[in-house]
């Protein structure tokens, strides 16, 4: 194997003890950051998810919460709860947990939650200022993965970054985080044309596509930093998961790779804590 290891473990540890610190200080200023979670239903994965979410949070020092709404509960019940937490000055974050329900509006929802309290960056406000360059709460996931090609010391200047994927959440704010660093930047999706050609161009390679192991060694340019957002189920085994990245093949090749799980997973819940700081430093100013 060619590739450096990225160690999204080793350096989401690095952000959390950051958080500690920061909310610490916080503390000394009579303000203790606070994030609100709201899951609604029992699906198994968010489940775990927003109970790490609280946990962490709390490991961290923040005051932290976790509402558990029925899974039939209405829209009006979902945005009165949203609109209880924007009204409560002990929280600074809110989070509500993707996905919803059938039948509950999810966009709507998200949409109520206030700008400077979305901690998932979803609200268009967020995502506007994103691509302005405004100071913004950025989208946990993308957030990660520049912190990690950060802190491996990777200079986007004039560099050629791929990213797989044009979602909401992943792929555009990537974009526009990558582009804000200087990178050319190509964004790929289902329609374009000759995908492996594209990302053999890619001195940084980032993966959010949503499919298993896609994305082969031979794809891969010699040398180039490859970031696997991907989560994916293995068929046939019980809690196996990879990445978009074909990791044996691409690791041959690649200079540096994150490997799933260790890599972007561990830092998009860092993100969230680093996220609920800085809207509590926001609404102080
Ligand atoms: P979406 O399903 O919302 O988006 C997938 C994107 O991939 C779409 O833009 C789609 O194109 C594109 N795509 C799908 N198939 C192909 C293909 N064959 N060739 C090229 N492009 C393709 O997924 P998300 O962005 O939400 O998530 C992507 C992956 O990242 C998933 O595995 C998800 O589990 C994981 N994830 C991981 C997180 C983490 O914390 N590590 C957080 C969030 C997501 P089109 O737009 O044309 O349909």
């Amino acid at each position: 194997m060619a590739a450096q290891i990225i160690d999204g473990k080793a350096i989401s540890q690095q952000v959390k003890d950051e958080v500690a610190l920061e909310v610490a200080k916080l503390k000394e200023q009579g303000v203790t950051p606070g994030l609100a979670v709201i899951l609604v239903g029992e699906d198994p994965a968010s489940n775990v998810y927003v109970t790490n979410k609280e946990r962490t949070a709390k490991e961290l020092g923040m005051h932290s919460v976790l509402h558990r709404l029925p899974a039939d509960s209405s829209q009006a019940d979902v945005e009165a709860l949203v609109d209880q937490l924007n009204a409560d000055p002990a929280i600074h974050g809110i989070l509500v947990q993707s996905p919803l329900p059938k039948g509950l509006d999810e966009e709507t929802i998200f949409r109520r939650v206030l700008p400077y309290k979305d901690v998932d960056g979803f609200h268009p406000e967020n995502v506007g200022k994103l691509w302005l360059g405004d100071n913004a709460l950025v989208a946990c996931t993308p957030a990660g993965c520049m912190v990690l090609l950060e802190k491996m010391g990777v200079d986007l200047k004039g560099k050629k970054a791929v990213v797989v994927g044009r979602s909401n959440i992943v792929g555009k704010p990537m974009a526009a985080l990558l582009l804000a660093k200087h990178a050319t930047v190509t964004v790929c999706h289902s329609r374009t044309a000759d995908l492996p050609a594209v990302c053999r161009e890619a001195d940084v390679l980032v993966a959010a596509v949503g499919r298993l192991q896609m994305i082969k060694g031979d794809w891969v340019k010699p040398g180039a930093v490859v970031i696997d957002v991907g989560i994916n189920p293995v068929p046939g085994t019980k809690s196996k998961i990879r990445g978009d990245v074909d990791f044996d093949s691409a690791a041959e090749v690649a200079g540096a790779i994150t490997p799933v799980p260790g890599g972007v997973g561990p830092m998009t819940i860092a993100m969230l804590m680093s996220n609920t700081v800085k809207a509590c430093k926001m609404q102080m100013k």
